[in-house]
């Protein structure tokens, strides 16, 4: 089998899968002649390169014409009777205890039912956007499109909240021209509209962005300001006890462990 690229969909590693990780089992069911031709039961699957990660990511599938080492690569078949990804269950990234609850909630639903139900896939991740807009920026109008055009201005005249940039209103804008999705984002929150599942997939990764962007960089940016005043504090407080110290003065080996550090 050729080395092919792939990212493992349990821990993002991008890696190359060679043989070793990979196993391709493929049934053909005889049912005496059926209208779909000669068809197989199939099970792919692949295990993680990543040491720290192992895990094994199973496909199932019911294929026509499919015969044993026909092909390899995971999705190269445009048309099979079934596919579904078995392990993991969900394409939903693990998302860190800061993002709030309910967000992440809608979010790990609509990755879990994009390929079986497209439409509700979207519309929960229309919901979580929306609820990520009102959250995050302070924002709440009748429509998504309504909260996006007010955060628009809000960046323009510089008054939106630290991480929001025109780089993420425009991703927000360029998914809004994909499909019916932004006829999605015009009206009621709850109303479904009919979406393909790569349209539902668009919408997912939109919020991953945004949850990156967003909430992530917001903690990290107040994790090293806290300990950016710690240090300004603990300085002060030496300062305070008449403890500081000229660097000058610590003889070589005398520096608390913190040789190389
Ligand atoms: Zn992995």
């Amino acid at each position: 089998m050729p080395a092919f690229n792939w990212t493992c969909p349990h821990c993002g590693r991008d890696q190359s899968v060679v043989d070793q990780k990979y196993h391709d089992i493929a049934v053909p069911i005889n049912v005496g002649g059926s209208a779909e031709g000669n068809v197989s039961a199939c099970a792919l699957a692949i295990g993680c390169a990543n040491p720290d990660c192992k895990k094994t990511s199973v496909w199932f599938s019911v294929r026509r014409n499919r015969g044993f080492n026909s092909n390899y690569a995971v999705n190269n078949d445009a048309d099979p009777l079934y596919h579904r990804r078995a392990i993991p269950t969900s394409s939903a990234k693990n998302q860190p205890s800061f993002v709030p609850e309910p967000l992440v909630e809608d979010y790990t639903e609509a990755c879990l039912i994009r390929d079986d139900s497209p439409k509700a896939s979207a519309t929960l991740a229309r919901r979580c956007i929306q609820g990520m807009i009102r959250d995050f920026c302070g924002i709440k109008k009748a429509t998504l499109a309504k909260e996006i055009e007010a955060l628009r201005a809000l960046v323009d005249e510089g008054q939106a909240p630290a991480g929001v940039t025109h780089e993420t209103v425009d991703a927000i804008d360029h998914v809004r021209s994909i499909g019916n999705i932004g006829a999605h984002m015009e009206k009621e929150i709850d109303l479904i509209i009919p979406v393909d599942p790569d349209e539902a997939q668009v919408l997912i990764e939109l919020i991953e962005m945004l949850f990156e962007e967003w909430y992530v960089a917001r903690d990290t940016r107040q994790r090293k300001l806290a300990a950016i005043s710690k240090i300004g504090a603990d300085k002060k407080q030496l300062i305070a006890d008449g403890r500081a110290v000229s660097n000058a003065l610590i003889p070589p080996g005398n520096n608390d462990g913190q040789a190389g550090v």
